[in-house]
Parts: C-alpha cells; structure tokens; sequence
C-alpha cells in the first residue's frame, strides 16, 4: 500500500503491511550494522577514562570488572582516593577468585590536609598500580579516581602515561575521576564525560547503599 509521505503507519493500518514495512526497514538497517560490525574487526587492550561531574564513573569501572569476570579474565583495582574499605564494590569484588584489590587512598585532600603525605601517599599507590600495568595476566585494570593525583600534580603525568602505554597489548585499563587532564584523553581510546544533570546529594539525600557505596 502506498502511504502518504512522512506517514509510515496509522490505528486500523492492516497488519501485513505494516509487519512487512517494519521487516523491510529492520532488514536496511540490519545491512548497515552487519557491515560497521565487520569493519570494526581490531583487537587491542584498550585505555578508557570515564570522568565529569556526573555520577557513574566508578560504578562503571565495576561493570566493566564484572564483565571481565565473567569472560574468566583476572581483574586489578586500584582505588586511588577512597581510604574506607566498606564499599558494596571492595564486599563483593575483593572476595571472588581473580580479582586483585588495593586501595591505596587515605581520604580527600581536605581530609588529610597534608601535601607531603598525599604525595609520599600517591607515589606508594602508584608503585602498586605499575606492578598491575606490568602483569600480563591482568587483563583489566581499573584505576579508580586516578585522575585527581594527575590534577593535583602528585604523580608525574609523563610517567604515568608511559607506564599505561608499556602495558601488556591486550590489556585494558579504565581510568576513573573528575577533570581529566587532556593528555590523558588523548592516550584513552574510549572517553566518556558524565554530565550532572541533577544528584539526590543536592536535595539533602545521603549516600546510600548500593547506590553510592
Ligand atoms: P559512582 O561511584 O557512584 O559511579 P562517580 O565515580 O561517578 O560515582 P565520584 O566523583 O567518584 O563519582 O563520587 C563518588 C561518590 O560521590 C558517590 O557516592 C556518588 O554518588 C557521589 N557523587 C557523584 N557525583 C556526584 C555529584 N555530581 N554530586 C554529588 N555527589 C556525587
Ligand atoms: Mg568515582
């Protein structure tokens, strides 16, 4: 049946029809895919930073943790920033065959509220960190929040990212935290910003279980 322009179905429209207009425009758009799909045909450990504003960076860092497991991969997390250990993440991850956890953190910056020790701090997670960079059997590795020590200047931007790019071919690494410096997004092959549309926090709600840790 010929339609009007613009006018791909209507109430009352016989079924056939429109079963075999959508069958037709599935079958174009499967093509396109099939043939992306094909191009896309590389392998190679890939580096992603997943960092602005928004919430969800680290959340999916741990997807991307669950994920790896799930394939049979062996996984190391570093937790640059956080000094608790009672996060639902550390509960759950940390106790599964295949996962190496550290966390390295002693706290924010105004929790601390001393330089010297948030680089001695930095430069001891850090050491841990490459030691995971350096092991081929990881095949992900997180570096959660690692992007504030980068800002802050309390690790050498260069020798990180010359530790990052010495990794293993088929390892992944995701790079968590606000403010990514440009540097980084331009070694990452993946970069995502998280934009703050609207967070419970601002409404007077406190972190809460399984949401927020
Ligand atoms: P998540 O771990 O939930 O994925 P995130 O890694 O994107 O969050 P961080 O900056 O690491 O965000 O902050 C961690 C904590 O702060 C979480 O409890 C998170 O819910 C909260 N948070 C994240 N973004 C915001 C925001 N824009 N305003 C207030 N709180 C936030
Ligand atoms: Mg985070």
């Amino acid at each position: 049946m010929r339609l009007p322009f613009g006018i791909r179905n209507w109430p009352g429209m016989p079924d056939d029809d429109r079963s075999a207009r959508h069958a037709a425009r599935m079958a174009k758009k499967k093509a396109v895919i099939d043939a992306a799909i094909a191009q896309a045909d590389n392998e190679k450990g890939l580096l992603l930073v997943l960092t602005g504003n928004g919430k969800g960076k680290s959340s999916s860092a741990f997807g991307m943790v669950a994920r790896a497991l799930g394939h049979g991969m062996k996984v190391g997390v570093a937790q640059f920033i956080k000094a608790r250990t009672d996060t639902g993440e550390e509960a759950f991850f940390s106790r599964q065959p295949g996962v190496e956890w550290h966390v390295l953190g002693e706290g924010f910056t105004w929790d601390t509220q001393n330089l010297e020790r948030d680089i001695a701090t930095a430069q001891r997670g850090w050491a841990v960190a490459r030691d995971m960079l350096r092991n081929p059997e990881l095949g992900l590795v997180v570096l959660d929040e690692l992007t504030y020590l980068l800002s802050y200047g309390w690790l050498d931007s260069a020798a990180v990212q010359a530790d990052i790019a010495a990794r293993p071919a088929m390892q992944h690494v995701v790079v968590t935290g606000r403010s990514a410096t440009d540097a980084l997004r331009n070694a990452a092959d993946t970069v995502s910003e998280l934009l703050d549309v609207k967070h419970a926090y601002r409404a007077g709600v406190k972190a809460q279980k399984g949401i927020d840790l």
